[in-house]
């Protein structure tokens, strides 16, 4: 079975999606990983990489460069093929690795331990390497060593990925969102892409509640979520920023086709039949508030804001609306 997940490519990508980790900053838990191996084997590079598609990528590194590097140079790559740590002792006399332009040249790569990180579900989609620029025979004890602080990072990886989505509508939690949205803001600032926050606020669920109960209510949040998200692009993130309060991120979307998309939403939503957990169906309706983001908005909670007048006034204008901030 494991043999079979070694060669399954399209299965180990899709795990790798699944923890959403690629280009994401740098965390402190990774951080504080590779500082260890550094310190404890003794060696002047360490890196948490993952396997992408065609490139290596960074979630933490230490002593060495770069961010990522293209997959085909890649020594992790040659790791994620085998379940057993992968060893090398001087890679100027191994020939996978002779010509490679990271052994004849800058960082002088001589010898490699890397470990596997082994996804619950039993996919390789990434390494903890240690990296020397002097040959050299990794022992068996730092091996082991090597192998725990792999499933440390292996840990991390999951825990950090249950704690940006809620667990109620899988929608991401707030404070995932925030984290999305701040990299909007950061990438506007850079390149100046568009993208829109649209608020989303059911109308009248106090009611749900009240006439309906509690895991009705419950049953509701979670088919907006399931809806909203079908109705959306595989791109746009939906984040419950708390109790009923939602806001999607529509990133690379000016506000007239942003108004498009949240119209499209709103009018999904309004046309749901929502089965009840006692078997009785019900129809809702949400409203929408929408903050294009401009250089006006430093912070999240800015851009949110700047959403809440429009959610506002869809409120005021007779509720089942999308407003845009002007
Ligand atoms: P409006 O149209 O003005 O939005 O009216 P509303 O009744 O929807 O008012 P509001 O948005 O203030 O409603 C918030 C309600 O959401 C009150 C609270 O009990 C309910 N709520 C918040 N979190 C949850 C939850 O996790 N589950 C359930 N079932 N209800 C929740
Ligand atoms: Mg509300
Ligand atoms: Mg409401």
């Amino acid at each position: 079975m494991q043999d079979a997940k070694l060669n399954d490519e399209p299965g180990r990508l899709a795990a790798l999606r699944r923890l959403e980790v690629l280009d994401t900053a740098p965390e402190e838990p990774f951080e504080n990983v590779v500082s260890l191996v550094r310190t404890v084997l003794g060696v002047p590079m360490a890196a948490v990489t993952l396997i992408d598609e065609d490139r290596q990528w960074f979630k933490a590194r230490s002593g060495l460069g770069v961010s990522e590097t293209p997959r085909n140079v890649s020594f992790c790559t040659h790791a994620i093929r085998q379940s057993e740590p992968f060893l090398i002792d001087d890679a100027r006399l191994d020939a996978r690795f002779a010509e490679n332009p990271f052994v004849t040249g800058d960082p002088n790569v001589r010898s490699y331990a890397g470990i596997p990180l082994l996804t619950p579900d039993g996919y390789n989609v990434g390494v903890l390497c240690a990296i020397d620029d002097k040959v050299r025979t990794f022992s068996s004890s730092e091996v082991d060593i090597l192998s725990n602080f792999a499933r440390i990072v292996m840990n991390e990886l999951q825990l950090r990925h249950i704690a940006e989505r809620d667990q109620l509508t899988g929608a991401l939690t707030r404070r995932g969102f925030i984290e999305k949205a701040e990299q909007e803001i950061a990438r506007f600032r850079r390149y100046h892409r568009p993208c829109c926050l649209a608020l989303v606020d059911i109308d009248h669920f106090k009611a749900v509640n009240d006439t309906y109960g509690h895991p009705a209510g419950d049953a509701v949040l979670r088919e907006m979520v399931a809806s909203v998200v079908g109705a959306s692009r595989p791109v746009d993130l939906l984040g419950r920023l708390g109790g009923e309060e939602f806001a999607v991120l529509l990133p690379e979307t000016e506000a007239s086709e942003a108004l498009l998309a949240v119209e499209r939403f709103r009018e999904t939503l309004a046309g749901l039949a929502i089965t009840l957990p006692d078997g009785r169906v019900i129809h809702i309706t949400a409203s929408f508030g929408i903050a294009p983001l401009s250089d006006e908005i430093d912070t999240v909670e800015q851009w949110i804001a700047a959403a809440d007048g429009p959610l506002y006034a869809a409120k005021r204008g007779g509720r089942n609306r999308c407003e845009m901030l002007h």
